[in-house]
């Protein structure tokens, strides 16, 4: 009865994609690169943002929504800015079809005057608002976060990795000093990590991003990596300094205590439906999807198991009683009570979509007071008493949540490498994947030299760890630590 899921050690990239499909979390749309979120998968994301919302609010941040649509004279005010976006800009440029013998065709009458651009990231159009917003020191700090789509032509894409059009938050603050700007950026990635680790179960090594890799406007960007099942890095959530940068190619001052006229200073960080790919690629199998208790969607499923009608009534009867006893205890839990499917066919499709915890009652169960639990990852079973259902689960899904968090960090550990050669360092990379720490000398040149000859780029300069330096592997010349390496999505 399992679904239709090729393993990953046949091919990963398919079972990425089967994964997706049987899990019911997206599909391909018409549009390349475009995806359609489906229920099973949006109610995911929610769970998601609902936990990381509480966390902005918790932190002191306030949601507001600023417009899709972005005048491209603004785009042009940031130089670094434009340079890092301009490749991938949507660009509205007229209002109006008009139907043709074929069909509908651009109004040429309708050109814009102003070309639109739709939002790749919002900066420009906050920063062009804030000037606004911010006279005196007073009005600091502005700690304002927006959840909305943004939509960046990608060329290479992949559901939920790297979609041209994707859900995302972004935090845009301001501050009236620098040391206020980087405390946010410094305090934010921190917030990443935290809802990684233990709402994701993920675990990830946070650090800064090398001038090549940082964001396009920022100062300096913070990242969090986390490492895949398959040995390749993913870029999970970035936290930028952005400087005086935007203030003043937006004009944005402010009056100081001391009556002086100064520029303000600005972050920003964005985590996006990315995060979803990165959840399939930490902990899911090769029957289906699995999903850390706090953040799936349902985090048990009752299955009433009965051959006949007439032990319908009671088993089903049964399962809402401890649906409702589990409901009452807070859990998110459902009956799965069609008629229309086999259970077999019901436990591969709670198995495909990561259902934590099931619960299979039958009229022996019934009639002797039990459940029948299995557990996703691990598919231990166990018979449960009906007293002790609520509080064995409730404390099954704590386990299950930190157990998921060990297992990936030893993942983790286990496919994490030194190197102290360049040969060495390709050697790993070609055997093994993973993680690197290796010694780079800090230039552009080098970096880029490694990332053409091997395909592996730094994904950051770890905040923690090993900070000895030494020799970069592939010049020789002083390192002030090691970095760390991976192949990336
Ligand atoms: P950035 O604004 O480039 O720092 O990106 C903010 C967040 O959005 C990061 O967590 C990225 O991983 C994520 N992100 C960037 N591009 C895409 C994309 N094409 N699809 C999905 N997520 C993305």
């Amino acid at each position: 009865m399992a679904k239709n899921i090729t393993p990953r050690s046949k091919d990963y990239s398919q079972w990425y994609q089967d994964i997706v499909k049987e899990a019911s979390l997206a599909e391909h749309s018409p549009v390349r690169g475009s995806m359609v979120i489906k229920p099973t998968g949006y109610a995911l994301w929610e769970n998601m943002r609902d936990a990381l919302d509480k966390m902005f609010k918790d932190t002191g941040h306030e949601n507001a929504y600023f417009p899709l649509f972005i005048p491209k004279s603004f785009l042009s005010k940031e130089a670094n800015h434009v340079e890092g976006f301009a490749k991938e800009c949507a660009v509205v440029t007229h209002s109006r079809l008009v139907s043709t013998e074929d069909g509908v065709d651009v109004d040429p009458d309708s050109k814009l005057e102003e070309e639109l651009i739709v939002r790749p990231t919002s900066e420009t159009i906050i920063w062009d608002t804030y000037r606004g917003w911010i006279q005196s020191y007073r009005d600091l700090p502005i700690l304002v976060n927006q959840w909305a789509n943004v939509v960046r032509w990608e060329m290479r894409t992949r559901l939920f990795l790297r979609t041209m059009e994707f859900l995302w938050q972004e935090g845009h603050t301001a501050h009236a000093t620098e040391g206020e700007a980087v405390a946010e950026t410094k305090q934010m990635l921190e917030v990443y990590r935290t809802f990684a680790e233990e709402f994701m179960a993920m675990p990830v090594i946070t650090g800064v991003k090398t001038e090549s890799e940082r964001f396009a406007g920022a100062v300096e960007t913070y990242c969090i990596e986390a490492l895949m099942q398959d040995g390749k890095a993913l870029q999970a959530g970035t936290s930028h300094f952005l400087g005086q940068n935007f203030a003043k190619a937006f004009d944005c001052t402010f009056q100081d205590r001391d009556g002086k006229l100064k520029h303000v200073w600005a972050t920003s960080w964005g985590v996006s439906t990315r995060l979803i790919g990165g959840l399939i690629m930490t902990h899911s199998d090769d029957d289906g999807l699995i999903i850390p208790p706090r953040i799936a969607p349902w985090q048990v499923v009752i299955v009433p198991i009965y051959r006949k009608d007439d032990e319908r009534e009671a088993v089903v009867a049964y399962a809402e009683e401890l649906k409702n006893e589990l409901k009452l205890a807070g859990i998110r839990v459902k009956v799965d009570a069609r008629d229309q499917y086999k259970p077999g066919w019901k436990f591969a499709q709670h198995e495909a979509e990561g259902v934590p915890v099931r619960l299979a009652v039958g009229p022996r169960d019934v009639e002797n007071q039990k459940a029948e639990c299995v557990r996703r990852d691990t598919r231990e079973k166990q018979l449960l008493e009906r007293s002790a259902v609520v509080t064995s689960v409730s404390a099954l899904l704590e386990i299950m949540q930190q157990e998921l968090l060990s297992a990936a960090r030893e993942r983790m550990q286990a496919n994490t490498h030194e190197a102290d050669s360049y040969d060495a360092f390709k050697t790993i990379l070609d055997e093994k994947g993973g993680f690197i720490y290796a010694h780079w000398d800090g230039t552009a040149e080098t970096e880029a030299r490694i990332k053409e000859e091997t395909k592996a780029t730094i994904r950051c300069i770890p905040l923690s760890g090993d900070k000895t330096p030494g020799n970069c592997m592939v010049t020789g010349k002083p390192s002030a630590q090691k970095v760390l390496f991976a192949r990336a999505y």
